[in-house]
């Protein structure tokens, strides 16, 4: 197959998905319905009263959620780095800015932890949904909390999501950290009173330890990146939320102004449950598409041999060594890649050093500084220009995070 001859000899490719189906004849087949998504998104709701409560920084509704922007400059700069015109605007989603989290991982991480606090406390008689959910900050109830821990397997960012909504509800917490997490992150979460536990192995083993490690103790609960269905409903609740806030900045998306979606793509829960969220509003009039390391293929390696999370990039003699530690993955989850299979439009891949110079230029032009993995979409304008040739198109970057980069590291990826 030559798509994976390419992928071995880590090539920068673009894939258009051969499955791609009309959504209408797809929906009713997936796995994960609308119903679902809907109660997610009413389950935050309730929780409102609560994360402002214990959140100042989170807005007045208490609800998580980040803006877009539109950025003309960077649009101009990339024109002109790629020689290449970019047809219709390029608008850009600020999950780096999600407050608590600083990561596209205060949508689903946080939910999954509200969720289970929501469950023990119901199970147990202390809580009712229509309850006001700030009483959860009381100490009788971190007290309770603090019966019961919560486990995770991470590179960094869905530790630092758990860690914090855990630690702050009352759980105990251990995130279990693969090589990929940088020390900063280890070093916040810490701080914060949750133990980390290192790895000197990959995402895959440290997600492997975690689960057994928690598998062992029943008042233990893991929060399984590679199979959990609450962290793509919390993604897609977001992929929902996105037509309101479009429809407010006066842009409607319809068949003669689509809209083309770029988000960058680990195990696939983050982007996957975000495009499930997007076809549900949007039908076939939005085609997303994810982007990966050249070294950490693992979702499109996944879908172009429809093995999914039975082949890893390491099968195929990758090393899967990124400096985008968000997406430093090399088994997609087991069920995300099956859910696109015929509602993704297309996927490509990008070199690290690419990374950094996206990252300079979105600084010097917008001022706004991502962290690597959060630039994995910028490609993704370029390619499909040379595809799609229509000033009506709406390209919008997903940023996945960055703001919680200390200053100092910061200021040396902007002058790398
Ligand atoms: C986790 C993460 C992603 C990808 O999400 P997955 O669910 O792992 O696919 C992208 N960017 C950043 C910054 C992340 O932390």
């Amino acid at each position: 197959m030559d798509i994976i001859d390419r992928l071995k000899k880590t090539e920068e490719l673009t894939w258009y998905n051969p499955n791609y189906t009309e959504f209408n004849r797809v929906r009713d087949e997936l796995p994960i319905s609308l119903d679902e998504v809907k109660e997610a998104e009413d389950r935050l709701k309730r929780f409102a009263p609560y994360i402002k409560k214990v959140f100042p920084e989170v807005a007045d509704d208490g609800i998580i959620e980040s803006p877009i922007n539109t950025i003309d400059k960077m649009k101009a700069r990339m024109e002109k780095d790629f020689n290449q015109e970019i047809y219709g605007r390029l608008i850009l989603k600020r999950d780096d800015l999600l407050p608590i989290a600083g990561s596209i991982k205060a949508r689903g991480g946080i939910y999954e932890v509200l969720k289970h606090a929501e469950t023990l406390a119901m199970e147990n008689g202390l809580l009712k949904a229509h309850d006001d959910y700030s009483i959860l900050a009381s100490d009788d109830f971190r007290d309770f909390f603090s019966n019961y821990t919560v486990q995770v397997g991470s590179t960094g960012n869905l530790g630092l999501s758990i860690g914090i909504m855990s630690a702050k509800i009352g759980f105990k917490v251990i995130v279990h950290m693969s090589q990929d997490a940088k020390e900063w992150k280890k070093n916040l979460l810490r701080s914060k009173g949750v133990q980390v536990i290192e790895y000197t192995s990959d995402y895959s083993k440290a997600v492997e330890e975690g689960r057994r490690l928690s598998n062992e103790d029943p008042k233990s609960y893991f929060i399984d990146d590679e199979n959990s269905k609450d962290l793509f409903l919390g993604y897609a609740v977001g992929g929902m939320r996105v037509k309101k806030q479009l429809e407010d900045m006066g842009i409607i998306v319809d068949e003669e102004h689509p809209l083309f979606v770029y988000l960058p793509c680990g195990v696939g829960g983050g982007p996957g449950g975000v495009t499930y969220g997007l076809k549900l509003v949007y039908g076939d009039n939005v085609k997303c598409f994810f982007a990966e390391p050249t070294r950490s293929p693992a979702m499109l390696l996944g879908l172009v041999t429809g093995l999914h999370d039975k082949i890893s990039v390491e099968d195929i003699g990758l090393d899967n060594k990124t400096d985008a530690d968000g997406l430093a993955v090399g088994r997609p989850s087991s069920f995300v890649g099956k859910i696109m299979d015929k509602i993704l439009t297309g996927a490509f891949t990008i070199e690290d050093s690419r990374l950094y110079d996206f990252l300079k230029a979105l600084y010097q032009e917008e001022k706004i500084f991502l962290e690597p993995s959060a630039l994995a979409g910028f490609l993704g304008p370029v390619l499909t220009s040379e595809k799609y040739k229509d000033r009506n198109i709406i390209h919008m970057c997903w940023a996945t995070g960055g703001s919680l980069v200390p200053e100092e590291i910061a200021n040396s990826l902007i002058k790398r």
